[in-house]
């Protein structure tokens, strides 16, 4: 019999954990002759999140919790759900319903009956979303499939079912600073996307801010591509070699013409944007720096402080 788990982040998701409980249960009992698991790993909710995360366990045994001792982010979360998991399937699911649970049931007779490794759900429409936010997702996959050598979906989820030799490749990249969506396309395997429309959360409010999320884009580009490196190498070059041609065409005009080059003001805005651009090309780097000094440190991605799963 196959075995399915479902791992579910949560940070303070006591308003959504009800209505996902029904629909979960919708799909487990649509599924014949396949066992379940339900692992919810809590980030250190600071509401009822994990009172009621006990409450299921206690009422159906395929239920667990795993709680972590801080806020550890969803990519952790999601990381130690992937190593506590058992089943032959997995799935990442979000706890406010966005993710639709009945596609799981699409995706594992996908698994079943087609040659794929994975099958990943993208929102074909971001209706509901702020408008700044759809724009600036979209140029970041534009951007990040350009820069990088991975394949992102425009409104690709995490959302997705995974055969176990994806899942145990996914853990086996044990980078801290986690880009989980990057880690699925590095490591391979055949895709399968399903299409959805985008819903608003059942309940509560987001917990991935505008600025979060920024930074999580960020984190991205910095952890899938070195290009910004390139790029910024090659914008030094551009730089020298304007500034050598400008102090050849100053030196003849002084010595031939005998023309005294004026302009403290046009003197001190190429030295503030000159300024500028080192600061901002000395970001980039630093950038790249704060990745390999998080990472070198070899701190755990997340400490549980209780559970029910020994992983
Ligand atoms: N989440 C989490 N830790 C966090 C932030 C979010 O486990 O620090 C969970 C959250 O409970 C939800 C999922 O990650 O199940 C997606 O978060 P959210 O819905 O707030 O993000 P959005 O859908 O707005 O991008
Ligand atoms: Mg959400």
């Amino acid at each position: 019999m196959d075995r399915i788990s479902i791992i579910i982040p949560c940070y303070n998701e006591q308003e959504s954990i009800p209505f996902l409980k029904n629909e979960l249960y919708k799909v487990i009992n649509s599924i014949s002759d396949v066992e379940f698991e339900i692992i919810m790993v809590d980030n250190c909710s600071t509401d009822n999140t994990l009172n009621l995360m006990k409450e299921l366990k206690q009422s159906d045994s395929r239920f667990h919790y795993i709680s972590f001792s801080k806020n550890f982010g969803k990519d952790s979360s999601m990381y130690a759900g992937l190593k506590a998991s058992t089943g032959d399937y997995v799935t990442l699911i979000d706890a406010d319903l966005q993710d639709p649970p009945e596609l799981i049931i699409d995706m594992y007779n996908i698994l079943k009956s087609e040659d794929y490794d994975c099958v990943a759900a993208f929102r074909e429409t971001r209706d509901g979303e702020p408008f700044l936010r759809s724009i600036l997702a979209k140029w970041f996959y534009n951007l990040m499939n350009k820069i990088s050598d991975s394949n992102m979906v425009n409104g690709a989820r995490d959302f997705r079912l995974m055969k176990r030799k994806m899942v145990d490749a996914v853990i086996s990249l044990e980078e801290s600073e986690r880009f989980t969506k990057g880690i699925f396309s590095w490591v391979g395997f055949k895709t399968k996307w399903l299409p959805f429309k985008n819903k608003e959360r059942v309940a509560g409010k987001t917990k991935l801010p505008m600025y979060n999320a920024f930074t999580y884009a960020i984190r991205g580009i910095v952890s899938f591509s070195t290009a910004p490196l390139f790029i910024a190498s090659i914008i030094g070059f551009v730089f020298c070699f304007g500034s050598f041609v400008f102090f050849i065409i100053t030196v003849m005009k002084q010595l031939i013409f005998k023309e005294a080059v004026a302009g403290y003001a046009s003197m001190m805005s190429v030295i503030l944007f000159c300024f500028g651009l080192t600061f901002m090309l000395l970001g980039i780097i630093g950038q790249y720096l704060a990745q390999m000094y998080l990472e070198i440190k070899h701190r755990p991605k997340y400490i549980v402080k209780d559970s029910d799963i020994n992983f």
